[in-house]
């Protein structure tokens, strides 16, 4: 669509308030010239952030179903987005200010990053790897997206590899099974050549000071809200009225349900000529659902939720719309567990402290390598909530593999109360179970959390603008932005930005996906890594020459 046509008093929907949609609304603003109040986000939660969520409160206890890491070489939309956002708790500095200053004083080196079942701190100076898990490892990264296609990261290497200590830093650090999308392991591997390096120590992570709802949603949420975007919560959509005029897709309306006073009401907002909808398809922390520390999460599917049943409404027939049933449809590769901890005394992370050797916030992730849950614990700066009073702690952590049966616990991570996970920890940490004496634990069920990870054909994703469209765009996970990775704040950020410059036609360049994987500073301290020798146990060279 043309610029000279949106301009004026054009209208713009966005379906779903993820940090994407935020976003996205914010481009439209600050670089379409659009009336922040001709914008309107359509939520269905009480709250907005969608995946980058965090609340609760001390006594009913808090919650976060993620918790980010951010990278600050990279995450270029992001960063250039939320330096004109105002922080909401460092006056007078802007939201990204405030995180280069956290991450000045608050410096992320963890010192306790595998513990072994023996529950010892393992060496993780080496990467473990044998002359053939390099060559795997090479020929990965050197394979072009074509070869890679649909196939999975098992494809591509051997057992042994699985079990080194690099499979375990970088598939816990990023949340990598071995059966999900080898094309996207090897975009990681791309686009994060550059922590390579320190994927042991994690000193590449950045953090933000508080949790992300309160440290990137809400200060862009005000920013919104102070230039009239109205949100509407309780609203869910489910299905656009799709047109064809002259042999392009026209959104004509919106069909959703407004909840009030408790009741939903059908309803359809017309979408006027030249007015917008952009879109979340897909969703990562769809159909979530929260346990306590008496009861086990339910498993939910999309049939709970709007999200899914939506893209694949209005993808039927529309082959340009993406295929959500690839990414919808396959639980039992895309399900894990997250729980949040509330503390009330300061035994557990006293006691955390003191194994790990890292203080709160300095540690990024302690994962219990051996654990048959594969569960990792993360310690974050306190407080991590601005409600959070003097003496009461959180942290979060989760497993990979909630099907199986635990180590301490004989239970599937899946049926496991708050309680048992708790125990669980401590089996693995060798604590008393008193740290834990005023511990409140919330397990969350995440049945969509690495769909976007699952394997995928060309054209499984649509683009952020699909050819033949007149006025939707598609921000989310689940769209094709070249050279980016999934799983990560700033992939939305890209869409959202990708999709609304070409819809409002904005001659601005986006920022270029940095290419640290062309630096030969990087690729010599790759090499150099690839090849480092730790002080534990290692391969003789005899067993690397026959395993050649
Ligand atoms: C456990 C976990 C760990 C993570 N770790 C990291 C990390 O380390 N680093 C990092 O950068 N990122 C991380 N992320 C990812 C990051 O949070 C997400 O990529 C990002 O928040 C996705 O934003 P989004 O706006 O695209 O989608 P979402 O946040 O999923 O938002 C979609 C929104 O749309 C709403 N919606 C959907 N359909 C409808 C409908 N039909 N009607 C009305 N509303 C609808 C949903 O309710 C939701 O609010 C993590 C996320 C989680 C959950």
């Amino acid at each position: 669509m043309a610029r000279d046509k949106i301009e004026g008093n054009v209208k713009a929907w966005f379906i779903g308030g993820g940090v994407g949609s935020l976003a996205g609304a914010a481009f439209m603003i600050r670089d379409g010239g659009i009336p922040g109040k001709n914008i309107t986000v359509l939520e269905e939660l009480p709250v907005n952030g969608g995946s980058c969520d965090g609340g609760g409160d001390p006594d009913g206890g808090f919650v976060v179903r993620g918790g980010r890491m951010m990278n600050l070489p990279t995450y270029e939309c992001t960063w250039a987005l939320f330096k004109d956002i105002p922080s909401l708790t460092a006056p007078g500095m802007s939201v990204y200010e405030e995180i280069l200053d956290f991450n000045e004083r608050v410096k992320t080196r963890a010192k306790a990053r595998l513990v072994n079942r023996q529950r010892e701190k393992v060496d993780v100076e080496t990467m473990g790897f044998s002359f053939r898990d390099r060559v795997e490892l090479l020929r990965l990264t050197k394979a072009s997206e074509e070869e890679l296609g649909d196939t999975k990261i098992t494809d591509w290497f051997s057992p042994d590899f699985f079990q080194t200590n690099f499979w375990y830093l970088w598939s816990t650090t990023f949340a990598f099974q071995p059966w999900h999308s080898a094309l996207e392991l090897k975009l990681y591997m791309d686009r994060f050549l550059h922590e390579f390096y320190r994927i042991n120590t994690l000193e590449g992570v950045a953090r933000t000071p508080l949790n992300q709802y309160e440290s990137l949603v809400l200060p862009l949420q005000n920013w919104l809200e102070q230039r009239g975007v109205r949100f509407e919560y309780g609203c869910r959509v489910t299905d656009l009225d799709i047109a064809k005029e002259d042999g392009l897709n026209v959104v004509k309306g919106i069909v959703c349900e407004r909840k009030s006073a408790g009741a939903a009401k059908r309803e359809r907002i017309t979408v006027g000529d030249g007015d917008l909808v952009f879109m979340q398809n897909g969703s990562m922390t769809e159909c979530s659902s929260l346990g306590s520390m008496k009861r086990a999460p339910k498993m939910l599917g999309k049939d709970d939720g709007s999200c899914w049943g939506l893209w694949e409404r209005i993808a039927e027939g529309r082959p340009e719309f993406g295929n959500p049933r690839n990414f919808d449809e396959r639980i039992s590769e895309s399900v894990w567990e997250s729980f949040t901890v509330t503390l009330k005394d300061n035994a557990f992370v006293d006691k955390m402290v003191e194994f790990s050797g890292n203080k709160p916030g300095t540690g990024a992730l302690v994962t219990f390598k051996d654990s048959n849950w594969l569960m990792s614990v993360v310690l974050a700066y306190q407080p991590h909530f601005r409600k959070q009073p003097e003496g009461v702690k959180v942290f979060w952590g989760y497993g990979l593999f909630p099907d199986r049966v635990g180590n301490f616990v004989p239970k599937k991570m899946s049926d496991c109360t708050g309680e048992e996970i708790l125990a669980e920890i401590c089996g693995h940490l060798g604590f008393e179970p008193t740290v834990f004496a005023e511990a409140n634990c919330i397990p969350c069920m995440m049945p969509y959390i690495t769909s976007m990870f699952l394997t995928r054909a060309k054209g499984d994703r649509p683009l952020p603008v699909p050819a033949g469209t007149k006025n939707l765009g598609f921000i989310s996970q689940f769209v094709e932005v070249p050279k980016d990775v999934v799983f990560t704040v700033e992939f939305s950020v890209r869409a959202a930005q990708m999709a609304v410059y070409q819809i409002l036609g904005i001659d601005k360049k986006i920022p270029e996906v940095s290419r640290y994987d062309r630096s030969l500073k990087i690729m010599r301290l790759s090499l150099r890594t690839a090849y480092r020798r730790g002080r534990g146990p290692r391969r003789s060279k005899a067993t690397e020459h026959m395993e050649a």
